[in-house]
């Protein structure tokens, strides 16, 4: 499989190239040169499959020669083999028609486990092969910084930077970051925002003098093999309520806009998928992109779901890449228009197109706490804020009654304790693997919000790219 830059004049890469390649040179995202599609009997076939043959069964064609299927399983099964539930992602029913699918069940309790966790092991072996050293580089407002330290903690021939906001984490997110000692694992506290942390991991990427000492890479979601590994889950659990017979929905809390194009991905391969909702809070930049074409930013709002705190989000271009006929100059021209404008309006051909697949919503934060009551006092579960979102846009939905709607439940109700408790009075308890995270030790530095330091700290321990290679 070949992958080009939704930008159009990046030079195409093969899928080892575009793993470990963060943005495309002309400043796009890698996607596949062409999507693979599936026939009905090839997707019904997956019925009895467990997690990790799913897995290789829906991304080897994204593979190709990379790996051998052989390899390719081997790497599912240990990075599945990390989760705590035999199902790795299951189904859990919640009334007669809406289901919860469950991607907390990896090492930290979010989804982005789901992805790194196979990321993490990819990264070691491309790199076994070769005379690289990698430095990953990262901010995180939580999820994501853990979910990249424990994929990537003690692996060999990389290390890991990640910058949080100090003081601006929740102590669950922090310790799940700092607790990991391994001496390839950086926590970087910034003494500024998170706003602040990634404007300087950006710089820092920009930066020539600093960024051609080392052989960076990136673990957000600009990284084409974790959108590939979230493409499994819609396969797995569409099959377990009927697919390919029978078409199913997906409700997909969203911030950058990862989640649901794998989603989007799925359909494209063939996938019965009815709907895809789209689910926002306030900072509701894709509902309106997708509701009226109206894709320009505002001023972020923080709220009780902060993986969706975004106004930018990064992969819509890949969606805006094939509503563009997959023409990536055009698409260039009009990327660029939004970078100078920070307003973009998506022509009406082109939200009618999304339209036939996608629905949006809007959830404040009492539509929010309203879900999160809801399926407390029904069903007796209990919901982190994201995936509380994800479900009041799946009851908002207008959909036929005969279609079963899963909601992507994104994090373990633990990992936002305060705000579940003041939607339920239940105070969710750590599950037995993090049950010890306050007595653990931790080890982080506090460094100034400024490009300087972040860079002087980093250069003192990364590993610079040998001379002469
Ligand atoms: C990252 C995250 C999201 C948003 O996912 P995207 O792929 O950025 O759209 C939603 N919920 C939780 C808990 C997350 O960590």
């Amino acid at each position: 499989m070949r992958y080009v830059s939704t930008r159009g004049s990046a030079p195409a890469l093969d899928f080892e190239g575009a793993t470990l390649a963060g943005l495309a040179s002309d400043g796009g995202l890698y996607v596949p040169a062409a999507w693979p599609s599936f026939s009905t009997d090839e997707i019904a076939a997956m019925a009895g499959l467990s997690y990790a043959d799913t897995a290789v069964a829906v991304m080897a064609p994204f593979v190709g020669d990379a790996l051998t299927r052989e390899e390719l399983r081997a790497l599912c099964v240990e990075a599945y083999g990390r989760f705590d539930h035999a199902a790795v992602t299951p189904l859990v029913q919640l009334d007669e028609r809406n289901w919860l699918l469950e991607l907390f069940h990896g090492p930290t309790l979010a989804f982005k486990d789901v992805a790194l966790q196979l990321l993490g092991l990819l990264f070691e072996r491309f790199l076994s092969t070769r005379d690289t050293h990698l430095t990953v580089i990262g901010a995180t407002s939580g999820d994501t910084g853990s979910a990249a330290i424990d994929a990537l903690a003690g692996r060999a021939k990389v290390d890991i930077f990640m910058l949080h906001p100090a003081g601006r984490v929740s102590d669950v997110q922090r310790r799940q970051m700092t607790t990991v000692l391994s001496p390839n694992v950086h926590n970087i506290a910034i003494d500024g925002s998170f706003d602040d942390a990634q404007a300087m991991v950006k710089a820092m990427f920009a930066h020539q003098s600093f960024a051609g000492r080392f052989q960076l890479s990136a673990v957000n979601s600009i990284n084409w093999a974790r959108l590939m590994a979230q493409i499994v889950y819609y396969f797995y659990a569409a099959v377990r309520l009927g697919a390919p017979g029978r078409p199913v929905a997906f409700s997909v809390p969203t911030g950058n806009f990862g989640d649901v194009f794998a989603g989007y991905v799925a359909s494209r391969m063939g996938l019965p998928i009815a709907k895809l909702l789209v689910a926002t809070n306030v900072n509701d930049i894709l509902h309106r992109a997708l509701s009226s074409g109206d894709y320009s930013v505002g001023t972020v709002t923080p709220t009780a779901a902060p993986s969706m705190d975004i106004q930018v989000s990064s992969n819509f271009e890949r969606l805006l890449f094939d509503l563009h006929g997959r023409d990536g100059i055009a698409l260039a021209g009009t990327m660029h228009g939004f970078e100078q404008s920070k307003r973009l309006a998506i022509p009406q051909a082109m939200v009618g197109e999304a339209a036939g697949l996608f629905a949006s919503a809007r959830i404040d934060p009492d539509g929010m706490a309203l879900a999160m009551r809801k399926a407390w006092q029904t069903s007796g579960q209990l919901l982190d804020p994201h995936t509380a979102i994800g479900l009041a846009a799946a009851h908002a939905a207008d959909l036929p009654a005969d279609v079963p709607v899963v909601t992507l439940a994104t994090a373990h109700p633990a990992k936002f304790r305060d705000a579940v408790e003041r939607g339920t009075g239940q105070r969710p308890i750590l599950p037995l693997r993090i049950g010890d995270l306050f007595d653990r030790e931790e080890r982080f530095d506090t460094v100034p919000a400024t490009l300087d330091s972040v860079e002087t700290y980093i250069a003192e321990r990364a590993v610079p790219i040998a001379v002469g290679a």
